[in-house]
């Protein structure tokens, strides 16, 4: 789209290896660079740190991706450190264990970012992830701290099954479950009535966004219905909540619409208006990927030709006015 001056990219570095190991299990990292060299998986690995198994398959980068998305996040929260806007769309692993895998997230990068902020002396963040699914990994990672807001919407009744609206981990999280269907205008109220007050209120030094492209309608493994313009309305929304903003990836498994997404998000972060058509370079780069379900095989016109879907907005449900009234209790009673 023309959107990216070389000036402003960096390249992600693997991580370093003793930053990794604040938070993840040195035995585990170990199996996941012995994956990587020898393509396979003892019995005994894939039983105590669950690779090769569930959804997490040994694939050939298995460990330099995910110490690469790691050293990218870090990287983000040092170059935020001194005040800005980061992009790191590889990031966003937000299921990761310190000695598990766990649904396709093999360290936790959005951990370890937040570790970052927290050795360089901030004691006040919010975590904000509108992946499909809980933010499970990081949320419990912060569990109890008061340092680590962790806010997180995602469907109901949807795997890892946690995030209940009740589910505060000893007051650091606020927990936002929504019905399949979940469209713009639902989120629009969910943020305007509940998380935009909750991070107002607490004057965060630093945000965290984690940007799971699969609440979106087209995504296969989640039923929300979002369009992408819900994720341009929420990265705009916190721009200016605090001074320091690292926004990541996350989710997302139709390729043509992760790509549309956090194309327009780096338009938004960096106040560019998204025109009505793709450039021929970007029609180029949509026409070329490979999507290997059912919908990939005739995909729609729009998803070549356009960074902006059109908006999907419907009623607000009584299901979402709750879960937004409930993560404000202690206003229902005052
Ligand atoms: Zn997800």
């Amino acid at each position: 789209m023309g959107w990216l001056d070389e000036s402003q990219f960096r390249t992600a570095p693997m991580a370093d290896l003793d930053a990794v190991l604040r938070f993840h299990d040195p035995a585990y990292v170990d199996a996941l660079r012995r994956a990587e060299e020898t393509q396979s998986v003892s019995d005994a690995d894939r039983e105590r740190f669950r690779i090769g198994a569930e959804g997490n398959p040994v694939y050939a980068e298995i460990y330099r991706r995910p110490m690469t998305s790691a050293g990218g996040v870090m990287l983000a929260c040092r170059l935020a450190l001194e005040g800005g806007i980061v992009h790191c769309p590889g990031g966003g692993t937000h299921h990761g264990r310190p000695a598990r895998a766990s649904g396709f997230c093999y360290l936790n990068d959005p951990v370890l970012g937040l570790l970052t902020w927290l050795e360089a002396g901030l004691d006040n963040i919010v975590y904000l992830d509108i992946d499909a699914h809980h933010g499970d990994g990081v949320q419990d990672a912060f569990h109890d701290d008061d340092r680590v807001l962790t806010i997180s919407i995602h469907e109901a009744g949807r795997w890892p099954f946690t995030g209940k609206v009740e589910d505060r981990a000893g007051g650091a999280a606020r927990n936002l479950p929504v019905p399949a269907g979940f469209n713009d205008s639902e989120m629009r109220w969910l943020m305007e009535q509940a998380v935009l007050p909750l991070i107002h209120e607490r004057r965060p030094q630093a945000i965290f966004l984690q940007c799971g492209a699969d609440s979106l309608e087209e995504d296969p493994l989640a039923k929300l219905s979002l369009s992408n313009n819900a994720y341009f309305a929420a990265a705009a929304a916190v721009m200016d909540l605090a001074p320091r903003l690292v926004v990541t990836g996350g989710g997302g498994y139709n390729p043509y619409t992760v790509g549309r997404c956090w194309a327009g998000v780096w338009a938004v972060l960096n106040g560019i208006t998204i025109p009505d058509r793709t450039t021929p370079a970007a029609e180029a780069i949509l026409r070329g990927l490979v999507y290997n379900r059912a919908a990939g095989r005739n995909p729609p016109v729009h998803w070549f030709t356009t960074i902006r879907d059109e908006p999907r907005d419907g009623v607000v449900r009584d299901d979402v006015k709750r879960v937004a009234s409930l993560t404000f209790p202690e206003r229902l009673e005052a």
